[in-house]
């Protein structure tokens, strides 16, 4: 039997290193995106460069209709298998002063991050449980454990994926299903490409951004059999900022 994983926003940064990880520990890997075809497409060739397979899964996280569609379907073609491992890694910032912040800023932010972690973690548990085995490892931040000033829409979608992790981690061990979330700080990607790199790196205990690379080798950790007795845990990689 073949043993799948789902990652959120697979086409780009922390979430490409994690299909990549995660291909090379010889899962089949499910890539999800919204928009980018070209950044997913280039995803699945590195995945398939590996020797693995590997499709893309497209739907927006922040649509529960398009979540729940695009799973069901795909088990529904796949009835003897299920995805053993869900990475929630899609999310997308929009920073701006609380005084200034739109609805739209408010509402895109929390439906990405927050909500899109819930839609996709209750369409894929369904399966998790019902095998009595699964890892679910979401991708939250710094910014939702100490709160960052610009950032009170993402930091409170974070914020919130991590209750939702310690709560699912009670409820889903009886089931041998983990839950563990993954706090980075600065780590080089899109994301971060328009920030003061040089001026940020100095606020930096080890004096650098993280690669997406790093964050998916904690995920292949919390992916892997050595990690089955750590459930409902953050776990922080941001060089020191914030401990
Ligand atoms: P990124 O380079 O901007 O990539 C974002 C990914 O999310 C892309 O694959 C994008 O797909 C996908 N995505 C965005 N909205 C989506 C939606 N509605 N539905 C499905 N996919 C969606 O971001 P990143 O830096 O790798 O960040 C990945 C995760 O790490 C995020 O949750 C972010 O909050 C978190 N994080 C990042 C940092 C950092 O410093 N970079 C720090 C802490 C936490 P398309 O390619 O189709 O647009």
């Amino acid at each position: 039997m073949k043993k799948y994983a789902l990652v959120t926003g697979g086409s780009r940064g922390i979430g490409k290193a994690c299909c990549i990880k995660l291909a090379k520990m010889g899962y089949s890997i499910l890539i999800n995106y919204v928009s980018n075809e070209a950044a997913a497409t280039e995803t699945l060739n590195a995945v398939k460069a590996l020797g693995v397979d590997a499709e893309l899964l497209k739907f927006n996280v922040a649509k529960k209709d398009e979540v729940e569609s695009a799973i069901n379907q795909w088990q529904e073609k796949n009835s003897d298998e299920f995805i053993q491992v869900l990475v929630n890694n899609a999310g997308i910032r929009k920073d701006n002063l609380m005084f200034w912040m739109s609805d739209d800023e408010w509402h895109q932010v929390t439906e990405t991050n927050l909500n899109g972690t819930f839609y996709t973690t209750r369409a894929v548990l369904k399966y998790m449980l019902n095998k009595k085995t699964g890892r679910i490892i979401n991708i939250v931040s710094l910014s939702g454990i100490k709160g960052m000033p610009g950032q009170a829409n993402y930091s409170a979608a974070k914020a919130g994926v991590i209750g939702m992790t310690k709560a699912l981690a009670q409820e889903a061990a009886k089931k041998r299903v983990t839950v563990n979330a993954i706090a980075p700080g600065f780590i080089e990607t899109d994301m971060t490409s328009s920030l003061p790199v040089e001026d940020l790196k100095k606020l930096v205990p080890l004096n650098r951004f993280g690669t997406a690379e790093e964050v998916a080798a904690l995920v292949g950790f919390l992916a892997s059999d050595e990690s089955a007795y750590i459930t409902g845990e953050v776990i922080s990689i941001n060089g020191g900022l914030h401990t």
